[in-house]
Formats: structure tokens, sequence, C-alpha cells
């Protein structure tokens, strides 16, 4: 008997043309729905900085046709380098050496929309931007796919309280230097440190994070004086100072910690990415863990009827995504730096996994091999 073509012609809408959004649009769509994304951004516009995609999220781009296109937008990280904070290399780990075969692409966050976008359109989706949408009444299906702040995950959840985790980061894109070397590198002082790579297409980006008292506001959108962060990392050596100078707009975000949402459906209403479980940098799997959601969700609503779908599709995935939020926070916590390098190896291995996690000895093999498109 052949199984029922459940998703042909299903209508599904989905809430936040964001990386989980449009990579379920066109997840869903490549199997036959109908599906609608309602964005609140007027344009999918250029915001955002670098964001890294490993093997685990690179599977699922593969198996939607993307990986050329991945290719030509991002740049490949071979190395990491660890520096202190005067720009003296403590430390440098080969990649390649590490996970042979393996890709771990930096790519602008606002490229892999366009690419993502592209690849909805073009599977069929309609993508409504300027809509805020907080329900969607005719739909018997609602994928809340509304990042961080999600209103899906507050009707199934009520409003939950992150907590501040004491760091701040700015995040900043410079032009890159003419064939820039395809190496991460982290500079580290007291209290705070840098990670620059290049992100391809011309680009570089930097992450500057600083511990602070201060209540910083979360959220993508905030931008800071320059000056500040250049006031930050002042005296920081190597080429800390001349990228620094560059900077002519940053970003400013509080880093929270948030727990996974408790409830993820109602039989007619899922969350996935951030909606269901904001994480910290530190594992840079935020984006991934959304594209593994995306995919998942499409391979369990095409398998079996919707309650089954969203119930088994929760099951499967929390604790994976639980256990990769809880890694990130791990990597967070405890971030005094003092007394480079004695304190070198242990600091390579929690700020060698916010930068390029894969090389850290093996040590989150379990993130980077898993294959979300094997059933
Ligand atoms: C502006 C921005 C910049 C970012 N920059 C970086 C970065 O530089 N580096 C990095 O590692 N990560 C960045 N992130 C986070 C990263 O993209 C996410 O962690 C990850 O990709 C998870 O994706 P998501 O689709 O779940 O959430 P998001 O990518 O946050 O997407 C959610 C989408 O939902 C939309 N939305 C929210 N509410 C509504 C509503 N009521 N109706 C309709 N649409 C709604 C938002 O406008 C957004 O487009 C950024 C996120 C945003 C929104």
């Amino acid at each position: 008997m052949t199984e029922p073509a459940r998703l042909h012609e299903r209508p599904v809408a989905v809430i936040g043309g964001g990386i989980a959004g449009l990579t379920v649009a066109a997840a869903l769509a490549r199997r036959g729905a109908s599906v609608t994304v309602h964005e609140r951004a007027e344009a999918l516009r250029e915001v955002g900085a670098g964001i890294q995609i490993s093997p685990n999220a690179r599977r699922v781009l593969d198996a939607l046709g993307l990986a050329d296109r991945l290719e030509a937008i991002s740049a490949r990280a071979e190395a990491v380098e660890l520096r202190d904070a005067s720009g003296r290399r403590v430390t440098r780990l080969d990649l390649q050496s590490q996970r042979p075969g393996e890709t771990f692409h930096f790519v602008h966050r606002a490229r892999l929309l366009a690419l993502l976008e592209e690849a909805a359109r073009s599977s069929g989706v309609t993508i409504r931007l300027g809509e805020a949408v907080e329900d969607v009444p005719d739909a018997a299906l609602i994928v809340g796919a509304d990042g961080l702040h999600s209103q899906q995950r507050e009707r199934l959840n009520g409003s939950g309280r992150p907590f501040f985790t004491g760091q701040a980061a700015w995040r900043a894109l410079i032009p890159a230097e003419a064939n820039p070397a395809p190496v991460a590198q982290v500079f580290m002082g007291p209290g705070r440190h840098l990670v620059s790579y290049p992100l391809g297409e011309g680009l570089r980006n930097i992450v500057g994070v600083r511990e602070t008292d201060d209540w910083t506001a979360e959220g993508w959108s905030r931008e800071d004086d320059p000056a500040a962060m250049r006031a930050a990392f002042q005296g920081f050596g190597g080429p800390v100072h001349d990228w620094l100078a560059k900077v002519e707009r940053c970003g400013w975000w509080g880093l929270f910690r948030h727990e996974v949402a408790r409830h993820w459906h109602d039989g007619r209403r899922v969350l996935i990415g951030d909606a269901a479980h904001p994480t910290l940098p530190f594992l840079a799997q935020g984006a991934c863990m959304a594209i593994e959601d995306a995919w998942r969700l499409a391979v369990h609503l095409d398998r079996t009827p919707q309650a089954e779908a969203l119930a088994a599709f929760e099951a499967e995935r929390r604790p994976r995504v639980t256990r990769i939020v809880d890694a990130a926070t791990a990597n967070a916590r405890n971030y005094h730096l003092t007394g480079l390098p004695k304190v070198a190896a242990h600091t390579f291995l929690r700020v060698g996994a916010w930068v390029a996690p894969g090389a850290v000895f093996g040590r989150y093999a379990w993130v980077y091999d898993y294959d979300p498109t094997v059933e």
C-alpha cells in the first residue's frame, strides 16, 4: 500500500522569515505543502553578522540542493589560533587534520537568509513581508519560527524570565583584507576576548565579548558607538587595532540564558528554532539547530498525522537541543581569564568551541556527527 501524501497541498502558515522559518518553508514546500511565511520585517534586510554552519546543519542544506551556493557565499575555516592580548600566538589548531573531510562554513547571516529565501520561493512558498502576526486563525498548522522574543512561545508557555550571564558582546563587519588567511583568531584578555574570521565575499566578522555588570538589553538590533568597542580592546596587539579602526557600525547585545520552552506544541501550533530554544552563542549552534529543526519537522509531518507528528518532533528534538543549549551555557560560565598562558589549554577548549567547535579534540563530535537527513 502506498503511503498517503500527507503534505500534498496542505496549507501551512509559518510565522517568522528567519533561518528556521525559511528553511522549514522550503523543506515543507518540497514535500508538497502549500506554505505561506509571514515576516514582520518590511524586507529580509542586511542585518546581522557572522553565522557558523557546522556539518550537522550543512547536511540539511546539501539535502535542499544548496551545497554549491553555500560554498560560493561562505568561507571555510582551516585553522583556529589562540592569541594573547598582545597578539602573540599561544596555540594553533589545524581543523583539516582534526576533522578531515568536514567543513565549517562562516557566512554572513544576510547572505544565508537570501539563499534560503530563494530556495523557499523557488519551491513555491509565498513570503509576505511587513506582516507581524500573532495568529493565523484559518490555518490548521502554524509553525512558530518567530525567534528569540517569540510570541508563539509565550502563547504556549507564558512569559519566561531570562538570566543575564554578566557578559555582553559587540559584533561588527569590516572589509576583509585581500586574500585573508582562512583562520579564526581568538585574542584573550582579562575579562574579555575578541574573535575574528573572514566571512567570504570580502567581509571579516568581529565579535568582542566583555564581562559587565550592566544589564544590557537582549536583542540583535541594538547599536553601540564603535568607540566603545575600540576602548574595550585598546592595547590589544596584532591586527586588532587596525581591524577596530575600520569598524563603522557595531551591534551590542547582552548574553542571556533561557530555559528551553516547556511546551512546544498544542496540536495546531509548533515552535522551532530560537522560539523553542534560544541559546547562548558559545557553541555557535543557534542557526544550526534551527536548520536541523526545520528538516526534522518536515520529515515528521510527512510521515504521520499532525498531532502525532508534532509530539514525535518534540520528543526527538528536545533531548538534543537541551544538551546543546546546556553545553553552550557551560562554556559561558566562570569566564574569568587570568594568567595566560597558564589557563590557555582550558580556555582554548571553551573559546575554541565558540569559533570552531569541531576542532576541539572531538569533545563535541556528538554535535557535528549528527545527520538530520538520515531516517
Ligand atoms: C536581526 C538578527 C540578527 C542576527 N544576527 C546574528 C549574528 O550576527 N550572529 C549569529 O550567530 N546569530 C544572529 N542572529 C540569530 C540567529 O539568526 C538565530 O539564532 C538563529 O538563526 C535561529 O533562527 P530563528 O529563525 O529561530 O530566529 P531568527 O533568525 O531570529 O528569526 C525570527 C524571525 O521572526 C520574525 N518575527 C518575529 N516576530 C514576528 C511576528 N510576530 N510576526 C512575523 N514575524 C516575526 C523576525 O523578524 C525574524 O525574522 C540574528 C537574529 C536576528 C533576528
